[in-house]
């Protein structure tokens, strides 16, 4: 099948077009990046009229590079869950005019559900069920993938995601000011910083060292990123780019102990899997995605936890890591083959700023450690 999908969920304005081996036919994504940077975070209504702005062409785009028109497709694919909803409404409309057009039906998609199942369109051995990881600027949780649409959820962040932290950071750090980094998100600007500075050169806690359960909390790790570059701020003398001397070094600890948290849920997820047997015995694979999944630092810390515990690690590559309107249609193509090819009725399908990724099983995750 030939699948269109349109991601507005956030700040990128995606669209693509699939097939059913899982080739990519085109890949256009629009990103707010550097507005959104100008503003030190998303504004929900810019957000909007940026998507509104670009939705059109960029959904023309898709199909020109795929060499395809619309009448050829079988579905268009949406994100309508969980996002911004203001965002969310120019994707679903958007989607809804072309399906109307075509008479396609309506494919309607979790994206977080979509940024698990992204590493089956190159990886097809990564067969259900496997254990996922996702983590981004909005999320972080460890589920089981049981099917396109069947997850349990074990353990989510009771505050914000790793992708805020690292954010926050790049910012408090102004690591903008640096040549190198200007144009990059806060995560990709802390990594590269992080690569010449030292992991131990600042002591950071480790979040939620007494529980036993898969929830994660980020929030104390940002906070103590904001104090010690006040502190440092304090100690040294400010050069011309505003930038600390010692950036490198608090980059590098604080990804490091990102890395560390993630490391210690996760194995935690791998123990409850096996002891649950969640997990066939001779195929356990963790799938690691969402935009911090770019992080190399991490993503290797997390392979070692494979490697030591006895679990194949898959991490798409980073294009397909962050919001792509490829991992939607793939989506769309998933949920086709198990016969959940949509809708015709367009007027059904509304969106939900908040949707959990599946059944909720972190009471018992809790209950047995
Ligand atoms: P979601 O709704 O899935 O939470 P999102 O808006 O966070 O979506 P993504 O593209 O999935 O979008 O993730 C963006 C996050 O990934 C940002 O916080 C960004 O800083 C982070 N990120 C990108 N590259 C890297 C990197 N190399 N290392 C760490 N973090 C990164
Ligand atoms: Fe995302």
């Amino acid at each position: 099948p030939l699948v269109l999908g349109i991601e507005t969920s956030c700040d990128d304005t995606g669209c693509a077009v699939v097939d059913g081996a899982g080739r990519v036919l085109s890949d256009v994504v629009h990103s707010q990046l550097q507005v959104h940077l100008d503003h030190g975070g998303i504004i929900p209504p810019i957000a909007r009229d940026l998507h509104a702005q670009n939705i059109g062409a960029a959904a023309e785009r898709a199909l020109r590079d795929a060499g395809v028109s619309l009448a050829e497709l079988d579905a268009v694919a949406v994100t309508v869950r969980p996002g911004l909803s203001l965002s969310l409404l120019v994707g679903l409309r958007h989607a809804r005019l072309l399906a109307r057009q075509a008479s396609l039906p309506l494919i309607p998609v979790h994206h977080m559900r979509a940024h698990a199942l992204t590493v089956r369109m190159a990886a097809p051995e990564v067969a259900f069920p496997f254990l996922t990881l996702l983590i981004s600027g909005g999320h972080c949780l460890l589920a089981v993938a049981q099917a396109p649409d069947r997850f349990l959820l074990l353990g989510a962040s009771r505050d914000d995601a790793p992708g805020e932290a690292l954010d926050k950071a790049a910012r408090r750090l102004k690591l903008r000011n640096l040549p190198e980094c200007a144009t990059l998100a806060g995560g990709r600007a802390v990594e590269l910083l992080a690569a010449r500075g030292d992991p131990h050169a600042f002591e950071f806690p480790l979040p939620l060292s007494q529980y036993r359960d898969c929830s994660f909390s980020f929030a104390g790790l940002k906070f103590t990123a904001q104090k010690l570059a006040a502190s440092e701020e304090q100690r040294h003398d400010v050069v011309a780019s505003g930038v600390i001397p010692t950036a490198a070094d608090l980059c590098a600890s604080l990804q490091h102990a990102v890395a560390r948290h993630l490391c210690h849920r996760t194995q935690r997820a791998m123990d409850y899997c096996q002891a649950r047997g969640l997990l066939p015995d001779g195929a356990r694979r963790l799938v690691v995605s969402g935009g911090v999944a770019c992080n190399g630092y991490i993503t290797a810390c997390l392979r070692r936890v494979g490697e030591a515990l006895g679990f194949e690690v898959y991490v798409p590559p980073p294009r397909l890591c962050t919001d792509n309107g490829v991992m939607i249609a793939w989506k769309g193509v998933e949920l086709l083959r198990v016969g959940r090819g949509g809708t015709r009725d367009l007027d059904s399908v509304d969106i939900e700023a908040r949707s959990p990724i599946g059944t909720d099983v972190s009471q018992d995750v809790a209950d047995m450690s």
